[in-house]
This record gives C-alpha cells, structure tokens and sequence, in this order.
C-alpha cells in the first residue's frame, strides 16, 4: 500500500565519493514517502548500496545532504539514528554464541525496554515473521536454515519498532523456493507492519511485486523513478526497457490470455472487480492496494487473482525467459 504523501528521507544533491577516487552516487536526488517500499534497483556497481549505507551514516556523503524527518542526518544522534533505522543485509550477521532470542532482543536491551516487554515482542516478532517462538527462540542461528535466519533478520530489525528499515538484497543469497517463500510472506508482512521501507535489489521481479514506488540507478544516478505501473507502461528509455525485459511483455499481456497458465480459483470472499481485458501488470499494481482481487470475463467471475499468484507466475515467466 502507498504510504502517505508526507515525505521522509530526501536526498538533496547527494554524491559520493570513495578514498580511491571512485565516484559511486553523483548528484542524487530523491524524496522517499512515509510508509513507503521504495525500492532502489539498478545493475552491479550502480550505486545502490553506498545509497541505502549513507542513510544511516554507515557510510558520509561527500557532498549534498540527506534529511529525515526534515532533519539533516547530521544532526541525528548517531546512535539513536541507528535504533530507529532497522537494517537487514543479503548474508544476515546474526551473533553466533547468542540464541534466537538474544539476537532479537539486542536493540530493545540497548534502548532500556523492561525484560518482559522484550520477551512478548520476541515472541510476537518470531510469530510475524512465521517462526514458532517455542520451537525457535532458545536455538542458535547454526541450528536454523539460510531462509530461517534471514527472517530472524528481518524480525530483529523491526525488534524496537524503528519507523524506517533499509533492506540490502536481503533474500538474494537464499535458493529460488525459500526466495520465493519468503517474498511471499514478505508481501503479507509489508501491509501489517506499515514501516518505510528502502529495499535494494537488482530482480526486477521482486522490485515490480514488493515496490510501492522503484528507483532505477546507473552509473550513480537516477534514470527512472516512478510505480511499477510506470516503470511497465512508460519506460522512459531503452536502458528502463531493457532492464523490465521479458517481464515487460508478460506483464502487458491482458488476464483473459493468461487464464489458463493462472489457474485462478473461487473465491466466496468479495473482492473488487477486475475486468479480463486489464493487463496483468495493471492487476499488480491495483493488488498493492487490494489483497485479491476477483476477475471478471464476459461477465462471469472466474476466479481470485492474489499478490502471491501474480508473483509466482511472473517467477515462472521470467526463468523461462517470457511468454512472447
Ligand atoms: P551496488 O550496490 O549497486 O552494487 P555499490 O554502492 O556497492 O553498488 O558500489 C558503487 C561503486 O562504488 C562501485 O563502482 C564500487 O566498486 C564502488 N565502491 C563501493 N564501495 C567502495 C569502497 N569502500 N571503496 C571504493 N569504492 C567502492
């Protein structure tokens, strides 16, 4: 769901510039809204990490500013900037001597909250992210695997409830089906927990299924920004399209040639209508506002599309390298 219209992060005029000389973002510029999955995509090398880094000072800008809140980050406490800004990586560094539960609880410790309010919010975190507590909280990270210590992850991220979480290709490590799985599950997530959320990729797949809105980087700066529906109906140039690939071509094509391949099924809930004529990249962008949505062909409804469905089938697609 798109956040509010109040903005949150603005990048001013930010650039980047390594010891060794290496520019990484030039002249970046870029507001992120409350309560909005931005995702920043882009080939290796474009920028996207010393991006999604200089917002919580893991990494100073060399020229520009960054504000949150209206704030320059510079004059955010450093400590209290890093608290309130949850952070998942692609390989998560989880505390190998420490249990589940002592992973989760080092910000809430940090931040003073009182030892049973840090014990209910472990458990709630485990139960959100899809681990039983009793089962998981007193193991150790090696006694779990790659797709279940990425979601503890993500839980001790959001452990002291930070406002913003920045997420760096957090599922890219993980085998096609846990990957899949857990972008599933993330989709459910993103509505319940309601945070700003920066999420580097270079899958264009999960930037069209996650984003809110997708900024498109080269070269350390920005080609497109804009929704998934832009970025399928108005590529502003070759490079856009090139990187939308395939996916470009599944997704204009309208439910009513897809209706088989989807094998979409009944429904008693109500769910708002979608005509078999809108295309399915147009149903995307209407399912991260609606949960399902009901299709209907010649006037007959036909079957539930998801936000799960769509992004199976778009996975499915662009491995066999598109329908046309
Ligand atoms: P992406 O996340 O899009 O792959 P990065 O932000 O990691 O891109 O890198 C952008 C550019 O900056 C690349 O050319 C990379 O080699 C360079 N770079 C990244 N980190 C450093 C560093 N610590 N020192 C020098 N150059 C770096």
């Amino acid at each position: 769901m798109a956040g509010s219209e109040q903005v949150l992060i603005t990048f001013r005029d930010v650039t980047k510039t390594y010891e060794d000389g290496t520019t990484a973002v030039q002249s970046f510029n870029l507001e992120i809204k409350e309560g909005e999955f931005f995702v920043l995509i882009g080939p290796s090398g474009c920028g996207k990490t010393t991006t999604l880094k200089m917002i919580n000072r893991l990494h100073n800008m060399t020229h520009g500013d960054i504000l949150i809140d209206g704030k320059s980050i510079a004059e955010h406490n450093i400590h209290e900037l890093r608290w309130n800004i949850g952070y998942v990586l692609q390989q998560i560094a989880l505390f190998p001597h420490m249990t589940i539960e002592e992973n989760i609880s080092i910000v809430p410790e940090l931040k003073s909250w009182k030892k049973g309010d840090i014990k209910e919010r472990v458990d709630e975190l485990l139960g959100l992210v899809g681990l039983d507590p009793s089962t998981y909280k007193k193991r150790k990270p090696s006694e779990l695997s790659g797709g279940q210590q990425q979601r503890v992850g993500v839980a001790r991220a959001l452990a002291a409830n930070p406002p913003i979480i920045l997420m760096d290709e957090p599922f890219s490590a993980l085998d096609p089906l846990s990957r899949e799985q857990l972008q599933q599950d993330f989709l459910k997530l993103k509505e319940k927990i309601q945070k700003t959320i920066v999420f580097v990729t270079h899958d264009m797949n999960e930037a069209l299924t996650l984003g809110d809105r997708i900024c498109l980087m080269k070269d350390g700066e920005t080609v497109q920004v804009g929704t998934p529906e832009e970025f399928i109906n108005q590529p502003k140039n070759e490079f856009v399209k090139s990187f939308i690939g395939n996916r470009r071509s599944v997704l204009q094509l309208p439910l009513k040639e897809l209706l088989e391949e989807l094998e979409l099924e009944p429904s008693a809930t109500p769910a708002r209508e979608v005509n078999s004529n809108v295309t399915l990249g147009d149903a995307l962008a209407s399912l991260s506002e609606e949960k399902i949505l009901t299709v209907m062909h010649e006037n007959e409804p036909v079957g539930i599309l998801t936000s799960e469905k769509a992004l199976q089938f778009l996975h499915a697609h662009s491995r066999e390298g598109g329908l046309v």
